[in-house]
């Protein structure tokens, strides 16, 4: 129910956690991060709180890195569980997607899928849809952010996603339909969350995704934001916020 991500040149793990904690009165079951440290994705995930989640992080990863995205979930498919926590991986390892809100198709895809030889750990209609995405990456051999727009496409539902591409980390592809997000613009840095509360201290600048619109935030480059249906074009519209 709550989203946290950064990309930039601070260590993102206490960004993230802190703005998860500011995120808590949206209500959530479990909660979950995913870092990148040059390398490797580092997960962790669990039932309960973000404090639960921070004592599991202590023991199961390295806090290294720069890029990160974190998830406190409500749960709709899947009881809340360790497993059914987000962040979630694509089968090959490489995607790692956070969700809020629902995927109502999610059952014939994942019968689609399966025949193509997916398999699945969690009962989540979010593990659907980032093996969907990587399954449209691997077969029209696209960028990330052209392969989750096809997905989205193919999705009826509610979502505020955050997807990452372990093999092209210099971005997060983001969008939004019905669940809120909001985009904090720093120097070479982007926050993204459910609300500016998890950036307010860091830039004034925020762009708020409006439904239906995806963007794509690189480092060190101009934040593109599209219509994921036509694929046109969108001015951003950057907001001051008041501090
Ligand atoms: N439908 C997803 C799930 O049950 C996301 C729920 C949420 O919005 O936190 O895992």
């Amino acid at each position: 129910c709550g989203i946290v991500g950064y990309i930039g040149h601070r260590e993102a793990y206490p960004i993230i956690i802190k703005g998860l904690k500011r995120l808590e009165y949206r209500g959530y079951d479990s909660a979950g991060v995913v870092l990148y440290d040059e390398k490797d994705l580092k997960l962790s995930k669990t039932k309960g709180k973000v404090s639960d989640l921070e004592e599991r992080v202590a023991k199961e990863i390295s806090t290294k890195g720069t890029i990160g995205i974190g998830h406190t979930r409500w749960a709709t498919h899947g009881v809340p569980n360790d497993v059914n926590s987000h962040p979630h991986l694509s089968n090959s390892g490489n995607l790692a997607i956070i969700h809020n809100g629902i995927i109502e198709n999610y059952e014939p895809l994942k019968k689609e899928l399966i025949k193509r030889g997916y398999t699945f750990k969690s009962d989540t209609d979010t593990e659907v849809l980032v093996n969907l995405i990587e399954e449209v990456q691997k077969n029209e051999n696209i960028k990330l952010g052209k392969a989750v727009q096809i997905a989205l496409n193919q999705v009826v539902g509610a979502y505020a996603i955050c997807v990452f591409d372990k093999q092209k980390p210099d971005e997060i592809v983001v969008a939004r339909l019905g669940s809120p997000l909001a985009i904090g613009i720093g120097e070479n840095e982007f926050f993204i969350a459910s609300d500016a509360s998890p950036f307010i201290e860091y830039t004034s600048n925020a762009i708020y995704l409006e439904d239906e619109e995806m963007a794509i935030v690189r480092l060190n480059k101009d934040l593109k934001i599209r219509k994921i249906k036509d694929d046109s074009l969108v001015d951003p519209y950057i907001q001051e916020l008041q501090m």
